[in-house]
């Protein structure tokens, strides 16, 4: 592909001064060009010194202020992003709260103190280190997570004592910025201003991260998984952004910066005219109706799809209510969240995805037992099968929220009909609790299948006699089928969602539906590329379900190919047996027509 790395000399002869381009993955859609700051949030050094015994009541002393004041610190932020798209967070920075002032943690450090004359950082880093290491031992995936967030709380006290006083170590920006970081917590990403950041790097990460997740909620563009950003740059350095490539260019040239900024405009051009669209009915240009939905993370995005003119949501990932909190949602508090995304899709349908939990999801902080290969372990429907007493709260609580809408229920990596049998019953039992209680639901949960592991879409008409609706994850289904780790940036050319194993898996799960008569969808980021979403719908599909900011374009790309062109394609390219040959087929035939969208983010328009 052409870059502007070819392209452009520097404007100087310093060599510190030539333009640096550097690889990441996309994180968040949007440019920006800005001033770095670069922020160290790594965990602190820990002084480690013993104290004289006259001195440990002093250095107690020391550890209840360093207490008080990362406490006050998470506090101010929880207040500040409680108005925020981000609110939900807020209830994580709530959790560190509890913990900061946690009195198990006190007792271990004063003993620390106390009898093994450790000084106050010292004593902490050990309880922390210690309560870390239980939770992480416990062989209970659900505690082990906890661990990172009894390290995040020791991170913000030791920070205390250093005389950090901000809860957050985030340097207060006098400027827009582009924040810099290593990796951010969750609870940093959700305190971030979206009038002070112009954008987000971070050297971990990947699409599915957290710092990804919520700088898209947040609309914060985002390139992620810039290795060694850290060593080549300083605060004040100008970087320019593009979260839709996942590229991030030090020492822009002014051309550069000229080119992004037009790139920047011609967007915003394209975005604005879509939403102006955005109440016009989904259809191919012959008019066959298509329905597209969108996927979301936090609640505080359904609003957010629903102004894009989707027609409900899609896919709920539910499982970010359960993840970096010290506490596990009680049924009261999903109720009320569930009930909330179904207000505001009003009577549009909102499909909730049972926790997928596990795999490359939360691979910074989430941890299976050490035995298992993440992505073929302990994962998603398997954990709720696992764990009854937990599923069983979540299905208690989607059954409830029924109650306000056209709720659907969808169960993430199905690999077996037994699994989905399980889940039914389940859900049957959970039904019954919720009529034992008293609380209303709706007459009929439908209860589908997310259908993303090779096997599943083998079975996928045994699944159809006894699933609902079908969904097909074509993210999932790409990495177990093709056998490429979904997190992987080297091995990304391989996941193509035109390869003929993956478009055949399609079109058996499509027939699947078609003959026992359920509805089938593709939910996976396949559905959001214009190109894939018009070959998709070739093949027989009307339902597909994308992120928000997709909505527009896979609106407009489908108004511009009729049922006949689609489906003519679709003929085609499923006798080739090559992928790249499969993709370009498809771009020659429909990327004339679709250019200005298909452009809309690129850098080589
Ligand atoms: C998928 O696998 O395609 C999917 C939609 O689910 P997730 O990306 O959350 O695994
Ligand atoms: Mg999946």
């Amino acid at each position: 592909m052409k870059t502007e790395e070819v392209e452009e000399k520097s404007d100087t002869t310093s060599p510190s001064d030539e333009p640096v381009h550097l690889e990441g993955i996309p994180g968040s859609p949007g440019l920006a060009i800005g001033p770095a700051v670069v922020v160290d949030v790594r965990r602190v050094g820990v002084p480690r010194h013993h104290v004289k015994k006259h001195a440990v009541d002093r250095e107690l002393q020391r550890y209840d202020q360093a207490v008080e004041v990362a406490a006050r610190g998470l506090r101010e932020v929880s207040e500040r992003i409680k108005g925020t798209a981000a609110r939900a967070e807020a209830s994580i920075l709530e959790a560190y709260i509890l913990m900061v002032e946690d009195e198990a943690l006190r007792g271990d450090v004063e003993r620390h103190i106390r009898l093994d004359l450790q000084c106050a950082e010292w004593a902490l880093d050990g309880a922390v280190e210690s309560m870390a290491q239980q939770l992480r031992d416990g062989g209970d995936p659900y505690l082990a997570e906890r661990s990172h967030d009894f390290e995040f709380v020791g991170d913000r006290i030791l920070g205390s004592f250093l005389g950090r006083p901000k809860a957050l170590s985030l340097p207060a920006l006098e400027e827009p910025s582009i924040i810099v970081a290593k990796d951010l917590s969750p609870a940093e990403t959700a305190g971030l201003s979206r009038d002070f950041v112009l954008a987000l790097v971070t050297e971990m990460g990947t699409r599915t991260a957290h710092t990804a997740i919520l700088a898209r909620a947040l609309e914060i563009p985002a390139v992620v998984g810039v290795r060694g950003i850290l060593s080549r740059l300083g605060s004040g350095d100008r970087l320019v952004v593009d979260g839709f490539r996942g590229r991030v260019v030090l020492n822009p040239t002014q051309k550069i910066i000229e080119k992004t900024t037009e790139r920047a405009e011609k967007h915003l051009a394209i975005v604005r005219g879509l939403h102006e669209l955005k109440d016009r009915p989904a259809a191919t240009k012959c008019g066959e109706p298509i329905i597209l939905r969108g996927n979301i993370e936090l609640p505080a995005e359904a609003a957010i799809a629903i102004g894009e003119g989707s027609a409900g949501i899609g896919l709920y990932r539910t499982e970010f209510l359960y993840v970096d909190r010290a506490d596990l949602p009680s049924e009261e508090e999903q109720y009320a969240t569930y009930r909330k995304v179904l207000e505001v899709a009003g009577d549009r349908p909102v499909v909730l995805r049972t926790f997928d939990i596990g795999g490359d999801k939360f691979a910074s902080s989430f941890q299976v037992p050490p035995d298992m290969n993440p992505a073929l372990g302990l994962r998603a429907v398997r954990l709720g099968l696992a764990h009854p007493e937990i599923f069983s709260e979540q299905l208690r609580a989607m059954v409830r929220a029924s109650a306000h809408g056209h709720l659907r229920i969808m169960v993430p990596m199905i690999a077996q009909l037994r699994e989905f049998r399980a889940v039914k019953e389940l859900l049957a039992r959970a039904t019954r609790d919720v009529d034992a209680a008293g609380h209303a639901r709706a007459a009929e949960v439908p209860l589908g299948v997310m259908v993303e592991v090779p096997s599943a879409a083998m079975i996928a008409d045994e699944l159809a006699r006894e699933a609902a609706f079908l969904s097909i994850g074509t993210n999932d289904l790409i990495q177990y089928s093709l056998a490429v780790d979904r997190t992987s940036r080297e091995l990304a050319y391989l996941a193509s969602p035109f390869d003929p194993a993956i478009l055949r898996l399609i079109r058996g799960v499509i027939k699947a539906g078609k003959d026992r008569g359920r509805p089938v969808s593709v939910c996976g980021a396949m559905a959001s590329d214009p190109l894939a979403a018009v070959l998709l719908v070739g093949m027989g599909l009307r339902e597909l379900s994308m992120e928000a900011s997709a909505i527009g374009e896979v609106k407009e790309a489908i108004a511009r190919v009729t049922l006949a062109e689609a489906e003519g394609a679709a003929l085609e390219v499923l006798e080739l047996a090559d992928g790249a040959e499969i993709e370009q087929a498809v771009t020659a035939q429909f990327a004339p027509r679709l250019s200005d969208l298909l452009d809309a983010g690129s850098d080589d328009s």
